[in-house]
């Protein structure tokens, strides 16, 4: 339960306790505990581009990146990021193919399956046949789909590359996935204060296991894992041509703070990759 709804239940638990004690005979109730103000609140409102209405951002945590949801559709910095670039790189997104690798299903993810009609989502289910569908997503392991060649206009990924063991197998299979022009709009935490390019921190040896190359393993949220996501890379700022080296994109990095559209706190960056034309 949120902060608010605890505030709320609080709050009409204060209305019954009050009604009761006008009963005659009846014992005077306990004075009604006041809701605990939580130690951190922030509240703009402004315009969600995930649910394109005016909405309340609120948050109860100073990491923005994670707490600064929007009020209807619970979308995240990062969702609204992405929505953002996309309207603006590619406002006729409706009409195209597009291929969302690992959604969470909220804010930007759902947005795109109830108004793309060519929309697809997969998700990675090691042990079970790719491009099979379960449960409502095709299995795909993004470092080696099963989609044929140049048949998306847009993929999109959130948060995904820092849990790839072979980011160089995942950007050239986006590139060959997309048509030509076509757009790979995704986010992954670039670090500010790190210069290099990628830091691997978790590998697969040859028999398959997973050597980590620093002293405490970082895990993420994942979806479908209560195990979470094991962070195998940490990008830094030269990560822009780095991905031109492993998939011939042309490669922007877009970063934000932009309080009317709930876009501010730390890692807004998004990165737009696009195949050329010929
Ligand atoms: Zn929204």
């Amino acid at each position: 339960m949120s902060d608010v709804e605890k505030a709320d239940a609080a709050a009409a638990a204060e209305d019954v306790s009050l009604s009761d004690s006008t009963t005659a005979h009846t014992p005077a109730a306990p004075p009604p505990q006041e809701a605990e103000a939580p130690a951190f609140q922030y509240e703009f409102a402004g315009h969600c581009p995930c649910c394109d209405t005016d909405q309340l951002f609120r948050a109860y945590s100073e990491w923005f990146r994670d707490s600064l949801v929007c009020w209807n559709c619970m979308s995240t910095v990062r969702e609204r990021a992405v929505a953002l670039v996309m309207n603006e790189t590619l406002p006729n997104w409706r009409h195209l193919a597009i291929h969302q690798s690992s959604p969470s299903e909220r804010g930007i993810s759902l947005r795109l399956r109830e108004c793309a009609p060519n929309y697809i989502s997969s998700q990675y289910y090691p042990d079970q046949p790719l491009g099979e569908n379960i449960g409502g997503y095709r299995n795909e392991d993004l470092e080696n789909q099963t989609f044929g060649d140049c048949v998306f206009d847009l993929v999109v990924t959130l948060d995904v590359m820092e849990h790839v063991f072979h980011p160089e197998k995942a950007y050239s299979e986006v590139y060959r996935t997309l048509k030509p022009g076509g757009y790979y709009i995704h986010t992954f935490p670039i670090q500010k204060w790190r210069a290099e390019a990628a830091a691997c921190t978790a590998r697969l040896t040859p028999d398959g296991q997973v050597e980590h190359l620093i002293e405490t393993p970082e895990y993420h949220g994942n979806p479908i894992s209560d195990k979470g996501s094991l962070v195998t890379f940490y990008y830094g700022y030269d990560i822009s041509k780095q991905i031109a080296e492993w998939a011939p994109f042309d490669v922007r990095i877009i970063r934000f703070w932009d309080q009317y559209h709930g876009v501010i706190g730390e890692y807004t960056d998004v990165t737009v990759c696009r195949k050329p034309l010929i």
